[in-house]
């Protein structure tokens, strides 16, 4: 249930009903917009009582929810989100880029690969020091090593830094280091990983399950947002098809269906969707011109040799020349890159 109250509602006003809504057992999540504060009223919805909160006269209207989501939901929030990481916007009219490695595998790498991201425009660093690798034989991340190497490229760059987290027994360290967190694909489901990043007070990257839905993703970010933590970035990678020549489908629709459905940024990962270096460009523009507010992107400097995802990475030159082609495509759509 939303409660929507009139533009002179005082903090005395807001404070005493959210104690009504206490008082009946649900949480109530505040929203001070520009023109009016609108209360939302989680629980069970069995206790929501319109009547108590409709006759009040600083309530302008109380709505019932229908979305099984509520606080990611437009209802809840009219205005987009906009994530602030020092100073750097994610959801305004800037399209922001996350560049860097599938895994940090080392510090010259990735002080390497930090510069010359850094040069093209980058705004964020990528890179995984914890990685989900299908097999267990396959390297699984250098852990708290990769990521001092990533905070310092994050020094020398000054470029802040996005890395998964994929247990929550390593929250702690990965919290130290990392500016955003992010929440790889295969585990956008594990609710008791969304339920502790949710009580954290750091920006989250919530990526699309390989066989998820949209309302599943969407689920999955009000599990993180209704623990307190409302910095979530939505991103699309790719869904499984029956398809084989691309790694993953990308879903284009996901953009203009989670824009009208959610204030919440939504940024591409058209690398995981590719699989293929060459195919990540035309996929980066599709993103872009369907409504992505960010792109994140596998840059490696020597992709014959990375220990993960080599194929769909993107060396620093070409990394470098498709920037400068995107931005005439941000640009068509009202946007800047
Ligand atoms: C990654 O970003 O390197 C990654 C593992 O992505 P995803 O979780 O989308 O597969
Ligand atoms: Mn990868």
């Amino acid at each position: 249930m939303i409660i929507v109250l009139r533009a002179h509602a005082s903090e005395e006003d807001i404070r005493r009903i959210e104690e009504t809504l206490k008082g009946i057992g649900l949480a109530a999540h505040i929203s001070r917009g520009v023109e009016r504060t609108i209360i939302g009223a989680i629980g069970d919805e069995r206790k929501l009582v319109t009547d108590l909160f409709e006759g009040l006269p600083v309530v302008e209207k109380v709505l019932r929810v229908l979305s099984p989501y509520k606080l990611v939901s437009r209802d809840f929030q009219k205005e987009d989100t906009v994530i602030d990481v020092n100073g750097k916007k994610i959801g305004g009219s800037a399209i922001v880029l996350f560049a860097g490695p599938c895994s940090v595998e080392g510090r010259e790498m990735m002080l390497e690969i930090g510069d010359s991201v850094a040069r093209s425009g980058a705004a964020f660093l990528r890179g995984g020091a914890f990685k989900p690798r299908t097999s267990p034989y396959a390297f699984q991340g250098l852990k708290e090593e990769g990521l001092k190497c990533l905070a310092e490229t994050r020094e020398r760059t000054g470029l802040p830094v996005a890395t998964e987290l994929m247990d929550p027994r390593d929250i702690d360290v990965v919290a130290r280091y990392a500016d955003i967190i992010q929440i790889g694909a295969r585990n956008m489901q594990n609710f008791r990983l969304l339920t502790e990043v949710g009580k954290l007070d750091k920006p989250v990257i919530l990526k699309r399950g390989m066989s998820a839905t949209i309302q599943e993703l969407l689920m999955s970010a009000e599990y993180i947002a209704s623990e307190g933590n409302r910095n979530i970035i939505l991103c699309e990678r790719g869904i499984r098809t029956f398809e084989t020549i691309t790694r993953n489908t990308f879903d284009v629709s996901a953009f203009p269906v989670l824009k009208s459905l959610t204030h919440l940024p939504v940024i591409a990962d058209p690398s995981h969707a590719a699989g293929k270096a060459s195919l990540v460009e035309p996929l980066a523009a599709a993103a872009i011109a369907a409504g992505a507010d960010g792109l994140m992107i596998e840059v490696h400097n020597h992709p014959e040799k990375a220990l993960s995802d080599g194929p769909q990475s993107l060396r620093p030159e070409v990394f470098e020349r498709m920037i400068a082609r995107l931005k005439n495509v941000a640009e068509a759509v009202g946007r800047t890159l």
